[in-house]
């Protein structure tokens, strides 16, 4: 493991049994909080992307916000927030995906992106990958050249970094 891997991990607090029996919450919150740890990861996320003319990072809601507002503000591009649904109040587009019980809808406004324009989506992690692939699902839908997906943690078991490679989506991880 690298010293900035090593770093990212123990800036990251481990929680057994949340949100229900059987889960082990990865919680970015602590990472949130440690000036160090949260400058190097979104410098590390950010770092292939500088100067190649990226349009928009799109977080999705709410931790993508998060660390989707800090990679905006250093590579200098706009920030596109991906809601669950019912959130934006103006036109959007709107993808169905699965949960582990049932469907949940995610939307973007219509607006949001100019087709052609390259975006960088973020989230905090990757699990089976289902809300990413709805994520490109939208951007693709407004024409966005989604050039990466980056998440501060690759849950390497459940196949979610497979699943966006199929799609043809380069996805960037900072730990597994
Ligand atoms: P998935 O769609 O299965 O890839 O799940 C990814 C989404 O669920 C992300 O928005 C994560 O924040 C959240 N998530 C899934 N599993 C965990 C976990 N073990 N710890 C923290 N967040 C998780």
């Amino acid at each position: 493991m690298s010293s900035l891997e090593q770093e990212l991990v123990a800036a990251i607090r481990n929680i057994p049994d949340y949100p229900k029996p059987g889960v082990m919450f990865r919680d970015i919150t602590t990472l949130l909080g440690n000036p160090r740890a949260f400058r190097r990861a979104v410098d590390e996320l950010v770092h292939p992307y500088a100067g190649i003319g990226i349009a928009k990072v799109a977080g999705i809601e709410a931790r993508g916000f998060i660390l989707g507002g800090a990679m905006a503000h250093q590579l200098s591009t706009g920030f596109v927030p991906i809601r669950k649904k019912g959130k934006l109040p103006h036109e959007t587009v709107r993808v169905a995906y699965s949960l582990e019980y049932g469907v949940d809808e995610m939307e973007m406004h219509k607006d949001a992106i100019t087709p052609g324009e390259k975006v960088i989506l973020v989230d905090d992690l990757i699990a089976t990958g289902g809300t990413a692939e709805a994520a490109v699902k939208l951007l693709r839908q407004m024409g966005a050249d989604i050039v990466a997906a980056c998440f501060v943690i690759d849950l390497p078991d459940i196949g979610g970094r497979r699943k966006l490679e199929a799609l043809g989506v380069e996805v960037r991880t900072l730990v597994a």
